[in-house]
C-alpha cells in the first residue's frame, strides 16, 4: 500500500503454530534496522474443524471403486497399479491430461507470445532428478500448485530445509510474502522456529517496495549469523533459540 513516500502501512497476518513466534522476530528485527515500516497486524486464524466419516461411508466408496475397476477387467495390485490419482484424471505415466493439458495450452500460448524468453516443456519426474543432480539447470520454472507444492518442499530440503524458504506472490494491486512452510505444530509455542523464512520473505517485500537498502542490510545480517554458525535453531543443526537466534541479527544490525 503507498509504496511512494515516507512511512508504509504493511498488512501482517501471523496466522497459528509458529507464526506468532516468527512474526514476532520479524518485527523485532525490522525494528532494529529501523525499516520505515507501519505494521497493521490482522487475525485470521482459521477453526479448525475435523470432519468424523462413518466407516460405512470409507467401505461403501471403496467397493464402488474396486467393482468400477473390475467392470473394465483391471487387477489391482496395490496403488501404482490402479492408477491413484492418474487412474482418475490422467490416462499416461506423469501427467493429468485432463488438468494439465489445459495448463499446457494456456502456457504454450503465453510463451509464443514472448519469443525473447526461452520455453521449454519437462515431466515433473525428470525436473526432480534434474532439480537433485544438478540444479543450476534451471532458472524460472512454472507449474501447476501440487507439483509446486511438491517440488518446493523438495528445494526447500536441498538447501538447508523449510526453516529457511521464503516465497512471495506478486499481484497487479498488490503482493503477498510468505514463508513456504506450514504452522509446524510440532514446535510451535517453543521457541524453536526458524525464523529466516519468514524474514528473507518479508526482505523480498521489502525489494518489492523498493527499499532495497534495508533488505540487504537485514539480509546480510541473517546470513552473517547463519554462516558464524553460533545461534543456529534445531533445524540447522544448532541449539539456540528463535529469540537467540533473533537477538544476533538484531545486534549485527
Ligand atoms: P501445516 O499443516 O500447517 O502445513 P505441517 O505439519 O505440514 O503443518 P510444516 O510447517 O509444513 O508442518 O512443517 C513440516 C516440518 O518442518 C515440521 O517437522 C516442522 O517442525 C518443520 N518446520 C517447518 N517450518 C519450520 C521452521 N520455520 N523452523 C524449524 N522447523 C520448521
Ligand atoms: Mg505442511
Amino acid at each position: 500500500r503507498s509504496y511512494s513516500s515516507g512511512t508504509k502501512k504493511v498488512t501482517l497476518i501471523p496466522g497459528d503454530g509458529i507464526g506468532p513466534e516468527i512474526s514476532a522476530a520479524v518485527q523485532k528485527i525490522f525494528t532494529a534496522a529501523n525499516v520505515p515500516i507501519e505494521w497493521e497486524a490482522v487475525d485470521v486464524t482459521p477453526v479448525r474443524v475435523s470432519v468424523v466419516i462413518p466407516p460405512s461411508g470409507i467401505i461403501s466408496s471403496t467397493c464402488h471403486f474396486k467393482s468400477k475397476l473390475s467392470a473394465i477387467g483391471f487387477e489391482a495390485h496395490g496403488r501404482l497399479t490402479t492408477g491413484g490419482n492418474y487412474g482418475r484424471l490422467g490416462r499416461l505415466a506423469n501427467i493429468m491430461r485432463m488438468s494439465d493439458g489445459l495448463f499446457l495450452r494456456c502456457v504454450r500460448d503465453m510463451a509464443q507470445k514472448f519469443p525473447e524468453i526461452q520455453f521449454e516443456e519437462k515431466y515433473l519426474d525428470t525436473v526432480c532428478l534434474n532439480m537433485v543432480q544438478n540444479p543450476g539447470k534451471y532458472d524460472v520454472l512454472v507449474m501447476p500448485n501440487l507439483y509446486g507444492d511438491i517440488l518446493s518442499d523438495m528445494c526447500a530440503g536441498l538447501v538447508g530445509g523449510l526453516g529457511l524458504t521464503p516465497s512471495g506472490n506478486m499481484g497487479l494491486n498488490g503482493a503477498l510474502f510468505e514463508s513456504v512452510h506450514g504452522t509446524a505444530p510440532d514446535i510451535a509455542g517453543k521457541d524453536l522456529a526458524n525464523p529466516t523464512a519468514l524474514l528473507l520473505s518479508a526482505v523480498m517485500m521489502l525489494r518489492h517496495m523498493e527499499l532495497n537498502t534495508y533488505a540487504d542490510k537485514i539480509e546480510r545480517a541473517a546470513f552473517e549469523t547463519i554462516k558464524e554458525g553460533k545461534y543456529l535453531t534445531g533445524d540447522l543443526g544448532g541449539r539456540a533459540k528463535c529469540s537467540e537466534f533473533t537477538n544476533e541479527i538484531c545486534a549485527k544490525l
